[in-house]
């Protein structure tokens, strides 16, 4: 093969996400922190038809790999400042799960729910944009993947969470909003906004307003102190 074309090998789309995030801020760090976060995967022909899935019905979980579109025109640097770890230690792009990085790639590890009738793929624990375009799809296998004494650092325990008040008109409307949309609204907000999407190094004043878009709903918070979250709107 001549090396030109294995250096430069060009990879195909196979389909889209669409996801309950609209935006990236919100969405969580990684997979499966946030279960009611919802969506389902479409896929392009000639993959969309039950011939490319047979089997696929067996398989609890998948390996989603993608293209982190939003991201693919930022300049790629050999460190990154990881959120998690506060915004201001660098690591290694390769210590990182950055969306910053060569070739753009991200994976995925989600729980696949069901395969509709129309080949789709509806998955769950997301941490994926709405029109994040896939790659591959690949079944996760326990007794290999899921090492029991791995260990990893820079990321030891999963981030504590912040426990996350409602104001009662925004509950009440997240609940309606919930019912409109078929979706787990309430659990998905409490679930994002427990995981503190702002930077960690923000100390924000109590009256400073945050806001996402999750589904087709504005979510509107704050921090009424250091430590909690007060959902103020959801509209
Ligand atoms: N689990 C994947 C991985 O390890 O490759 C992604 C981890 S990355 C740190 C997750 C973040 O990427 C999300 O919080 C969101 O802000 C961002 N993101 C998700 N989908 C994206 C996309 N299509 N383009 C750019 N950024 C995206």
């Amino acid at each position: 093969l001549p090396e030109a074309l294995v250096d430069s090998f060009q990879l195909q789309v196979i389909g889209e996400v669409r996801s309950c995030f609209k935006e990236k801020f919100a969405i969580p760090r990684q997979p499966a922190l946030a279960p009611a976060a919802r969506g389902i995967i479409e896929l392009r022909p000639p993959y969309n038809q039950p011939h490319a899935l047979a089997g696929l019905e067996q398989v609890s979980h998948v390996w989603v790999i993608f293209l982190f579109h939003q991201a693919l025109d930022q300049q790629h640097r050999l460190q990154v400042r990881p959120p998690r770890l506060g915004g201001n230690q660098r690591l290694g792009v390769f210590a990182s799960r950055a969306s910053h990085r060569p070739n753009s790639i991200g994976q995925s590890l989600v729980r696949l729910e069901r395969i509709d009738e129309e080949c789709r793929l509806h998955i769950s624990g997301i941490d994926l944009l709405d029109g994040t375009p896939v790659l591959d799809i690949k079944p996760y296998i326990p007794f290999v993947e899921s090492v029991p004494d791995a260990w990893n650092r820079i990321a030891e325990q999963p981030p504590a969470l912040l426990p996350v008040d409602w104001q009662p008109a925004a509950l009440a409307s997240a609940r309606e909003h919930a019912r409109r949309l078929q979706e787990p609204l309430v659990e998905l907000i409490e679930q994002c906004l427990a995981q503190d999407p702002k930077p960690a190094y923000q100390q924000p004043e109590p009256s400073r307003q945050y806001g996402a878009r999750l589904h087709d709903v504005n979510v509107v918070w704050c921090y009424p102190e250091a430590g909690r979250v007060l959902v103020l709107l959801v509209e």
